[in-house]
Order: structure tokens, then sequence, then C-alpha cells
């Protein structure tokens, strides 16, 4: 557990200095910690440890966890690929979902927060790097399917969030932020109602840095604070794509 605290502390280092060296305020900049496959058990120790905020990958890990962590004050996204048949459980456990990205998924979501009475807000997936693998909408679809669901009003629209390319070739990898942050000023300029940019959701472990140089409000951040997953990241990203 001693290692998480270290972890944190370094990671909120490395966040500190990108900040300065973007000549951003630190606080303009949160820590999401991306919680797949960690026991409760680590979860509740970093929370203890000053975060507040948590993204779990599946509905599964989400229900199983609760137990521990609801005593905790913390809020919770939800950052995986989202199967319509596990809305109604989500809903139940998140205050927003990182990961809307195509319409069919949106229109089940309105459905059943128009049920429940209430709205929740959402962030819209795209995917950056181009890879068959990785969910999220195509970036030159961006702009039409956010003005489709700006149609739902029970889905607040928050942001914009990628996973982006892994690379240890720093422009690529900077290529994808830079997208992500053009596509938010495109949708600004478009001004449509109900559509808020507060939010950009990108950098992990590995890239947090750049990420921060091209404007993420949001790092999602696992390895790097708990350590190695036994699963590969596919095993989370593409189930449905294979
Ligand atoms: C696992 C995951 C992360 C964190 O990745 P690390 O490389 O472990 O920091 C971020 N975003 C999403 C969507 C993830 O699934």
């Amino acid at each position: 557990m001693d290692n998480i605290r270290t972890n944190l502390s370094i990671i909120h280092q490395r966040m500190e200095a990108a900040c300065k060296k973007a000549n951003r305020h630190a606080g303009d900049v949160r820590l999401l910690l991306a919680t797949k496959t960690v026991p409760a058990e680590r979860i509740a120790f970093a929370l203890e440890c000053g975060e507040r905020l948590v993204g779990e990958n599946k509905v599964q890990e989400l229900k199983g966890k609760y137990e521990v962590l609801r005593t905790y004050n913390y809020e919770s996204h939800f950052i995986g690929h989202l199967q319509t048949n596990k809305i109604k459980d989500a809903l139940k456990y998140v205050t927003c979902i990182e990961s809307v990205d195509r319409l069919d998924l949106a229109r089940k979501l309105d459905q059943r927060l128009q049920f429940e009475g209430r709205s929740m807000d959402i962030l819209v997936q795209v995917n950056s790097s181009f890879e068959e693998s990785k969910f999220g909408i195509d970036p030159a679809d961006a702009i039409p399917f956010i003005r489709e669901v700006a149609k739902y009003d029970t889905l607040a629209i928050r942001g914009l969030m990628t996973i982006g390319l892994f690379s240890a070739e720093e422009e690529k990898v900077r290529r994808c932020f830079r997208l992500l942050k053009n596509i938010r000023q495109q949708v600004i300029e478009e001004d449509i109602p109900n559509v808020e940019m507060r939010e950009l959701s990108m950098g992990m472990s590995g890239d947090l840095e750049i990420a921060i140089e091209e404007g993420a409000t949001i790092v999602r951040v696992g390895t790097a604070i708990f350590g190695q997953r036994m699963y590969p990241d596919s095993y989370y990203w593409n189930e449905s794509k294979r």
C-alpha cells in the first residue's frame, strides 16, 4: 500500500511539472484513478490518500467493489466499452459516462434516463488514433455525432475523451491529443445547444505530460499507481470487436 502512496505523489509531481511547462494551473487537471482489475481495498487506500475520482471499465467491477467503496466520498466515472444491456446497472454507480461512442448507446441511455427521470453527464469518446482495435467515434464523424446526441436532453455533453496511440514516438502520440483539442475547438465554434466542452479526458501512465501540454483536464492513470495488470488491455478494449 505504501507503493500506492509513493506512486500517487510521483504522478502528482509529474502532473504539476507538466502544468508548469504548459503554463497551466495545477488545479485545472484532475487525476482519475483507472482501476480495472484493482481490488477495492487498494482503491480505498488511494482514496484515503486524498484521491477523489475513480474510473472503471466494467459494470461488473463497479458493482463488485461498491460495498467496500460506498462509504467514501468520491466521484465515479465509467471509462470502458458500455454494452447496452448493462446500462441500467452502470447508471446506478456513476456520475459520468466518458465513453459514449455510438448512437445506439446514446439512444438507449436516454430511454433509461427518461424512465428514471434524471440526466447524466457524458463525454464523447473519439478514436483519435484511427486504430481498428480502439473504440470511439471516427474523428470525421464527431461533429454530426455530437449534434445528434445533443438532442437527447437527458444527456449532458461535458467534453471529449480519447485513448490515443501507444507509441514511443512522441509526435505521433501528440497528434492524437491535438486532434481531440481541435475537435473541441470546432464544437465550441459550432455553438451546439446543450453541449459544453469543459473536459478533455486524455493521457495515461505513459503519456500524461503530452496530454496536459495539449489541454487535458482529466488524466486517467492506472499502471503507474497500482502496478501492472494481469490481463492485456485488449481484454477491456476490443471485446466486441474481435
Ligand atoms: C486502463 C485505462 C487507462 C489507464 O491506463 P494505464 O496505462 O494503466 O495508466 C486509461 N483509460 C482507459 C480507458 C483505460 O481503460
